[in-house]
């Protein structure tokens, strides 16, 4: 009977070491595994947060290579409550969002579709795909990663921009007032919106490569429409859409108005007199009901074609 008793005491005894050694070394291995997916994390080139809620509870290495300005985690969370604080607005990219929690839950609903994210950091602009997982959905944690694309973006921003622009003169393109025009149009179509349109031609402007030679010519063209860009306000669009043929888009502008802010910019071109001394014609019309693009512009071409004929150096109204 002792025995039995000796013996089931002992079982006992190598039982609760044997479970205690199966939990000490499932612990060890969860530690470890932690110690793995950390330094996985960590060792990527994307940035890679949990979020919890509204506030980010672990972000890895390349997170403040970024976010440089932060000792910790515990910093950014006492300045930020989430990364979205960093998002800027614009056209294709994800908007700085209302809701803190919401935007997460829409990212990591629409994985097949892919969000870019503009961000300034520290002052310096950098741009995203960024996507969502939710990890808890009791807790509310998402995993955001965030690739970092600023370099094809800056170069696809160039082109875009070198597509639309003049080569000599470095303004807007024919391309350019082609989609700004069409833009214009929509809007008036839809709201009330009300525009401008003045088409400018310098005078006898052979007589100026023939006597003084074409880079003089390219020259008048340049020095004359940095002068012109130069008495714009900021809203006025300003493109060369031929030789020395230009167009000035003026929004929110009634044709009176326009008017009396092309004899000003009339004026001002007769008395610049750098480089060589040039004269310009204008066609001014305002945008109509039922107009396109071609119409409009029928319409500031045939006053231009007014001011030519009745002796240059003119605006007329279409
Ligand atoms: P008008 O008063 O009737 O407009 O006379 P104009 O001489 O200005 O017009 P015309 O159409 O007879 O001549 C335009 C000239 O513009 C001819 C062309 O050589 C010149 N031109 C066109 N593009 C450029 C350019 O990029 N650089 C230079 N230097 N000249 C150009
Ligand atoms: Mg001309
Ligand atoms: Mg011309």
């Amino acid at each position: 009977m002792n025995d039995l008793l000796e013996f089931s005491n002992t079982l006992c005894l190598v039982l609760i070491l044997l479970v205690s050694l199966i939990a000490y070394l499932l612990s060890r291995r969860a530690i470890q595994q932690k110690t793995y997916y950390k330094k996985i994390i960590d060792s990527s080139a994307n940035i890679v947060v949990v979020h919890e809620t509204t506030q980010v509870v672990t972000a890895n290495k390349t997170f403040f290579d970024y976010f440089k300005n932060y000792d910790d985690l515990n910093d950014f969370s006492k300045k930020h409550r989430c990364i979205s604080d960093f998002f800027e607005v614009a056209d294709g990219y994800l908007a700085p969002p209302k809701d803190e929690s919401y935007w997460l839950e829409v990212l990591a609903q629409s994985k097949n579709k892919k969000h870019k994210v503009k961000m300034k950091i520290n002052d310096e602009i950098f741009y995203f795909l960024i996507s969502a997982s939710l990890l808890d959905k009791k807790k509310n944690i998402y995993a955001v990663i965030l690739s970092d694309i600023t370099e094809q973006e800056s170069t696809k921003q160039e082109l875009v921009s070198l597509s639309v622009k003049d080569k000599l003169t470095n303004i807007g393109n024919r391309k350019y007032y082609d989609d700004i025009l069409h833009e214009h149009i929509t809007l008036a179509q839809r709201y009330p919106h009300k525009f401008s349109l003045v088409l400018l031609d310098i005078d006898f402007f052979k007589k100026i490569n023939d006597s003084l030679g074409h880079d003089v010519g390219d020259k008048v063209l340049r020095e004359y429409t940095k002068f012109i860009g130069y008495h714009l306000r900021e809203v006025d669009i300003f493109c060369r859409i031929g030789g020395e043929e230009f167009v000035l888009l003026l929004p929110h502008t009634s044709r009176d108005k326009a008017y009396i802010l092309t004899q000003k910019l009339r004026l001002l071109i007769e008395a610049h007199k750098e480089v060589a001394s040039i004269t310009m014609s204008f066609g001014v019309v305002e945008y109509e009901k039922g107009d396109d693009a071609q119409t409009i512009f029928k319409r500031a071409d045939m006053a231009l074609y007014r001011a030519k004929d009745t002796g240059r150096n003119k605006v007329i109204l279409g």
